[in-house]
């Protein structure tokens, strides 16, 4: 246990310098530094890896429940399974009550696991199907030489009471429950050792509504009982919203924003939080995974854009200032044809399309002068935009898609495709990564929708 004298009811938390991640808390548990996770499997053919985190800062506070919401496939498992070291990261540290985690050996690793524990949204499918409901969640006692024989067969099952399961489910398999008692399974097998962290990586996305609830409730009275602290990873809005006391919200590999949990739904400040927000449909029972739902899909993450990573879908993007006299129509018609450049130049990335290239098969696309013609020729363009356009388009004809690409990029990026946002502090506890709140960008109504003031004070 920590010495650290309880917080007796100080002042509510205040901002850090927003430069070294979230002070959200003053009593961290869990602290993770510009953390980042690679996954290489193709660089051997020259591919690029996925930068499935990508310099990820954040404190959880002990006790606290802070929640990761973002599209699939932005990390949020990886930054998980990272925080626990059950991947191997590339870079930056995480640190568990004081003590540096990222640099144990296997003894001290082994010990340290117990402490953290990660429940996952189908729990018993990486688990042994032959295995009994009791022998799973036994299993990491066995692991960890957890007392006696007769005091594990004791634990299992007040485990299994403490998750509202029945003694005669001990010798049960995990396909003879329902999908809310599996997730029971998996908390009691969680919780078996006493850790003080728990990830919970979507634990109730694959159920029903109402078991949902009895879950989170499950999930809510354990924290209260023996003093939890969680990371609750989630793609549902609102199931954040209702037990979160912190939100992050993930993009790409990136924090892009974290804060309270009333205050960033209340005052969300960077656009994809924005846009998450307002992408929640009227609740539909058949929406599932795909509730959340934005203008486009996530860039591919072995080619994550340049600048900040939601430049491309970004509804409140900057436009450069020599361009400020093009209307909302001739931008959109050029950021419809970057995107089928950038889309091509994708198709580069992964192995099998760079040979496809070479050999000289790629004849899926249609011809750049069609699209040229179908996107831009509608629209009239000053001429030095369209002589930019041609060039481009005679680029891409000759093969050479990067070099349109980066033409594009130099003329149209401005300053969110040529820099990365930095962090900046945006209210108590609330930071945001996004170069809106540089004070020479903050443009209250500039949004292409009309959705009004982009940034709270
Ligand atoms: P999320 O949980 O937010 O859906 P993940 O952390 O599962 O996202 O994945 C992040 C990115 O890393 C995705 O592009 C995914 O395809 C990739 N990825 C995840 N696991 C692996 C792996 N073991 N090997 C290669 N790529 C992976
Ligand atoms: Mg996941």
């Amino acid at each position: 246990m920590s010495d650290r004298a309880p917080d007796g009811g100080t002042a509510p938390d205040v901002a850090d310098d927003g430069a070294t991640g979230q002070r959200g808390h003053d009593d961290p548990l869990v602290v993770v530094e510009e953390l980042r996770t690679y996954y290489e499997s193709e660089r051997l053919f020259g591919g690029d890896p996925v930068k499935a985190v990508d310099g990820v800062s954040l404190e959880i506070g002990r006790g606290e429940t802070v929640g990761i919401v973002g599209e699939s496939g932005c990390g949020k498992t990886t930054l998980g399974r990272s925080i626990l070291r059950l991947e191997d990261v590339d870079g930056g540290r995480v640190s568990f009550d004081g003590t540096d985690v990222t640099t144990l050996g296997r003894r001290d690793l082994k010990d340290w696991r117990r402490n953290a524990q990660m429940v996952y949204q189908n729990p018993t499918s990486s688990i042994n199907e032959r295995m009994t409901v009791g022998e799973i969640v036994r299993e990491p006692l066995d692991i960890h030489d957890w007392g006696t024989p007769g005091e594990r067969r004791e634990r299992v099952w007040d485990l299994l009471d403490l998750v509202g399961l029945r003694p005669e489910h001990y010798h049960r398999y995990p396909h003879q429950f329902s999908g809310g008692q599996r997730q029971r399974v998996g908390i009691a097998r969680a919780l078996a050792l006493e850790p003080e962290f728990i990830v919970l990586d979507e634990p109730v996305s694959a159920l029903d509504v109402s078991v949902q609830a009895k879950i989170l409730n499950l999930l809510a009275d354990l924290q209260a009982e023996f003093d939890l602290t969680y990371m609750l990873i989630a793609h549902d809005l609102s199931v954040v919203r209702h037990i979160c006391d912190r939100v992050g919200v993930m993009y790409l590999g990136k924090l892009m924003e974290v804060g309270p949990t009333k205050q960033l739904f209340e005052s969300p400040a960077n656009p994809y939080t924005r846009s998450l927000l307002s992408a929640i449909p009227q609740p539909d029972p058949d929406a599932g995974a795909d509730r959340i739902t934005l203008r486009g899909t996530p860039p591919n993450p072995r080619d994550p854009p340049s600048g900040c990573v939601f430049s491309t879908r970004c509804p409140f993007k900057i436009r450069p200032a020599e361009h400020g006299d093009l209307t909302d129509e001739q931008w959109a018609a050029i950021e419809a044809f970057r995107g089928v450049i950038r889309e091509r130049d994708q198709a580069r990335v992964t192995v099998l399309e760079r040979l496809k290239a070479r050999l000289g098969i790629d004849d899926r696309f249609t011809p750049i002068d069609e699209i040229a013609s179908e996107l831009l020729e509608p629209v009239s363009f000053p001429d030095p935009v369209e002589g930019m356009l041609e060039e481009a388009t005679a680029l891409v004809a000759d093969g050479n898609v990067p070099a349109a690409r980066d033409r594009l990029r130099e003329a149209f990026g401005g300053v969110c495709e040529a820099e990365a946002p930095e962090q900046h502090g945006i209210a108590d506890g609330q930071v945001s990564r996004c170069h809106r709140h540089r004070p020479e960008y903050e443009e209250p109504g500039a949004s292409r929708d009309g959705s009004g003031t982009i940034l709270p004070e």
